[in-house]
């Protein structure tokens, strides 16, 4: 999707900001010498940013807008170096309600809902983003912030919360406890908005089916705002974004190209309005792609598919992008394997084999026919065939921590 007129003429402002802030940004793009950009083909030539000029930044080197204009800062937790602090001006948290509030409308939550607000507050964006959208759309904020399941429980019985806010994990966490505890006739729960980690569909299911609610995957990182950039509308997989607020692209992880419309790619963000901390090109290390073409709901806004990992999972095989969510997603298709799997890829005789090792449940033989049949699919669903390899149960390696799943001999 190319960047109109009206975006290029915000990024035109941010760059001026950038410049006399005299931000990293604005030294990336002296020393790329550009001041201006007139079309999408002047826009592609702007640096990309990454998380490690963020980190450099600490801890208020991002701040764009004067000191007496921020009045918040926000941080990302950030599990390796330094973290990353984000100012905010007043006109950045407010806008970030409103598109907070516009997530809210597209799940078609209305001022007479009371929502339980369950993802943690503090110094990052989740629980505070969840609330002042809330606000903003005159609905009911019930800001229980994470854990106590007990508390959290008796306040959704008795103050008969309709909308659950909270990650998928402790959604599910929730469901089970209220299933197992007999209290689901007792809960008035109708719809779920769940913080955009990649969750499988088995988990959404068990979720929306223990509690009968609708569930909506809700996008954002604290770099751009928070939560609240893109959701997805009634019925649909893909989620809206707020092309107002944020241009987005997707770019090919290891070229840095830009991509056409409908391949999978990393999403990379600029920020067409935000003063505290503008981003020029923000790498998100997200992989995601733009959806063509109108939604069926009607909105104007733009889509990208959810989001299906992270691009140092993505893998190349005969020039196809391919993800390990995806073979998840296939294997999980057969009752006859379990859910583990490996994935070796190497190249041989001039050509990328994969060689993907699944496990039978115990007590079936058929090991070459559910081979063939992986394989098919696999060929019908990603467009290439790889060499299935079926093992007894319990044959795959476990361990504690996330086991390795791919391993890429070519690289070795
Ligand atoms: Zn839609």
């Amino acid at each position: 999707m190319e960047i109109s007129a009206e975006q290029l003429e915000l990024v035109n402002e941010r760059i001026k900001a950038l410049e006399k802030a005299e931000s990293f940004y604005g030294k990336k793009l002296e020393e790329a010498g550009i001041h201006e950009v007139h079309s999408p083909g002047d826009f592609k030539k702007l640096p990309f940013s990454e998380k490690k000029d963020l980190r450099d930044a600490y801890p208020l080197g991002l701040m764009t807008a004067p000191e007496e204009e921020i009045v918040r800062i926000h941080s990302s937790s950030g599990t390796t170096g330094k973290p990353v602090i984000i100012p905010y001006t007043k006109k950045d948290v407010d806008d970030w309600a409103t598109m907070f509030a516009r997530c809210y409308e597209m799940a078609g939550i209305t001022k007479k809902d009371r929502l339980q607000i369950t993802p943690g507050y503090g110094l990052w964006t989740a629980g505070i983003g969840f609330q002042a959208g809330c606000e903003k759309l005159g609905a009911m904020a019930i800001p229980m912030g994470p854990g106590n399941t007990d508390k959290q429980i008796e306040m959704m019985i008795a103050m008969e919360s309709t909308v659950l806010c909270a990650t998928s994990s402790y959604a599910l966490l929730l469901a089970e406890e209220i299933e197992k505890r007999g209290l689901v006739d007792q809960i008035k729960l109708k719809k779920g908005v769940i913080g955009s980690e990649r969750w499988s569909d088995k988990m959404r299911n068990k979720i929306s089916g223990i509690l009968g609610i609708e569930l909506y995957d809700i996008y954002g990182l604290t770099e751009i705002y928070g939560p609240g950039i893109g959701i997805n509308c009634k019925g649909q997989k893909h989620m809206h974004y707020w092309d107002d607020f944020i241009y987005i692209e997707i770019i090919d992880p290891k070229t840095g190209k830009n991509l056409p419309d409908g391949e999978w790619g990393e999403i990379v963000i600029t920020t067409l309005k935000k003063e505290g901390a503008p981003l020029i090109r923000y790498r998100t290390h997200d992989l995601s792609r733009i959806i063509p073409g109108k939604c069926s709901c009607g909105s104007p806004y733009p889509r990208i598919d959810i989001i299906q990992g992270r691009t140092d999972d993505m893998m190349k095989i005969h020039g196809v992008n391919v993800f390990p969510s995806q073979i998840e997603e296939i294997i999980a298709e057969f009752d006859e394997a379990t859910s583990e799997y490996q994935i070796r890829i190497s190249h041989l005789d001039g050509k990328d084999t994969m060689r993907l090792y699944i496990e039978a449940t115990s007590g079936r033989t058929d090991f070459n026919d559910l081979s063939q049949r992986v394989a098919e699919r696999v060929k019908s669903k990603i467009g290439f065939t790889p060499i299935v390899k079926v093992v007894e149960e319990g044959l795959l390696p476990r361990s504690e921590k996330k086991a390795k799943r791919v391993i890429d001999e070519r690289f070795e």
